[in-house]
């Protein structure tokens, strides 16, 4: 027989959107089970880091976390769903079982969205969160030299991380034209972002920061050595160690799509209460628009509870980020046709060229069908060539056959 645990309540990610939701739900009574992939709960923003203490939020959210009565499964990935019996199937490093409940929270976060430019499959060309990521959990950048380039937020917060590690930050490249960003400074003030945007200013003081710029190409023999910058008509070039790159988020909607949920506009469809459109599975935070932490928090309260606490009002600073942030046209070109778009199967973008649809690259090129089964060039062709691949299927994460074929069974 498969081995089964049951809840009320299971919370799908651990990041602030699932941790708010968990803690909503148990200490309304409910039999909570939280899950997530990680070792630690935190998600990407609260991931540990050895040499910070953690911010006085993180501190709130992850002390109220350890009181509540609930069920921490870590390191567990959730493989395969199936939203009419209600259960969830996990894998563990020792093994897999299923997970069944009344009530699912879908909080499943966000990754980086990367565009692939000449030289940005070269080692020392990295994600901007991901090398953040690196450096949380030891990696040592004293000294290196690191262009951080892309769009969005997330650059000036891993830069300012990344240069109080002892990087040093050669510049900041935002795609981002300077009266979209002067907009969003000010409106962003609304949300009570202007202490944290002016202490990232603080950190960064000297740093150059290019706007309306964007990479041209990543250059080096056996890795990184230099970048080259458009700033606005001209290219600079800056000799340097790492890339840090990211254009902004795209959300993990793999596991909502197979629970049956509505997408609209590439993001997990919610009305009040953040239901979705299957009864009793909800979704919170960065699945439902990319809105960052306290709207993710607003949102998993509200989730867990149950109840409409205003996380809508939220949704205007999410269309804000959507609009200052969102890539500009000529970045479509930045990729060469001999520029590898799909890094795991070797795919060049001239090898899509005719082709309409991801069903068709997949089919003629295995674009896509490698690892990471289209998590980083899937969000690269939504924007070079509008395609949208929204049919997913299990293992959603590479999974044991063991698992597949028997999930009850626990490994010895
Ligand atoms: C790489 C990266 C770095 C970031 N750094 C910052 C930063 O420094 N500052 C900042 O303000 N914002 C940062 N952000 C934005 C930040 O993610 C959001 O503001 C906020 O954390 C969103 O919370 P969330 O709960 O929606 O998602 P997340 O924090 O992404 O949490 C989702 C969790 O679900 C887990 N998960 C997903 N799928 C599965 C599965 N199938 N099985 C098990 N677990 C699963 C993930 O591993 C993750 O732990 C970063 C984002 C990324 C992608």
């Amino acid at each position: 027989m498969n081995e089964r645990q049951e809840f009320d309540v299971v919370v799908a990610g651990a990041g602030p959107a699932g941790i708010a939701a968990a803690c909503a739900a148990a200490e309304s009574g409910a039999a909570v089970g939280l899950i997530d992939d990680n070792s630690e709960p935190g998600g990407q923003v609260w991931r540990r880091d050895r040499s910070h203490a953690p911010s006085q939020l993180a501190r709130f959210w992850l002390n109220r976390l350890e009181r509540a009565s609930i069920h921490r499964f870590s390191q567990t990935r959730i493989v395969a769903a199936t939203a009419r019996s209600r259960v969830l199937v996990v894998e563990q490093p020792r093994g897999s079982f299923e997970v069944s409940y009344r009530k699912l929270v879908l909080a499943t976060g966000a990754r980086e969205r990367f565009l692939p430019f000449p030289g940005w499959t070269l080692p020392g060309v990295v994600g901007a969160g991901g090398l953040q990521a690196l450096v949380k959990s030891g990696l040592d950048v004293q000294g290196a030299r690191i262009v951080v380039a892309g769009t969005g937020p997330l650059l000036l917060a891993a830069a300012s991380h990344l240069r109080l590690a002892g990087a040093r930050i050669q510049a900041i490249v935002e795609q981002a034209p300077l009266p979209s960003l002067t907009r969003f400074a000010l409106q962003s003030a609304r949300y009570g972002k202007a202490a944290q945007a002016l202490g990232l200013g603080l950190d960064l003081i000297g740093v150059p920061l290019h706007v309306s710029s964007w990479i041209e190409a990543a250059e080096g023999a056996r890795r990184v050595s230099a970048v080259r910058v458009r700033v606005l008509k001209k290219v600079k070039t800056y000799p340097c160690d790492y890339v840090a790159t990211s254009f902004g988020l795209a959300p993990n909607i793999e596991l909502p799509v197979l629970a049956g949920c509505e997408i609209e506009d590439g993001f997990v469809a919610v009305t009040g209460g953040q239901r979705t459109s299957v009864k009793d599975v909800y979704a919170a935070g960065e699945i439902t628009g990319i809105g960052g932490v306290d709207s993710a928090l607003a949102e998993g309260q509200e989730a867990g509870s149950g109840n409409a606490l205003g996380a809508d009002r939220w949704l205007p600073f999410k269309r804000l980020l959507h609009d200052t942030f969102n890539p500009r046209d000529e970045l479509r070109s930045l990729a060469a046709p001999e520029t590898i778009v799909c890094r795991c199967e070797d795919v060049r973008r001239s090898a899509l060229d005719g082709m309409t649809c991801w069903r068709e690259a997949k089919l003629q090129t295995r674009c896509g069908m490698g690892t990471c089964q289209g998590r980083v060039c899937g969000a690269a062709l939504q924007f070079l060539n509008g395609w949208r691949n929204e049919s997913v299927r299990p293992p959603l994460l590479p999974a044991r056959v063991e698992t597949l074929a028997n999930p009850g069974r626990r490994s010895r």
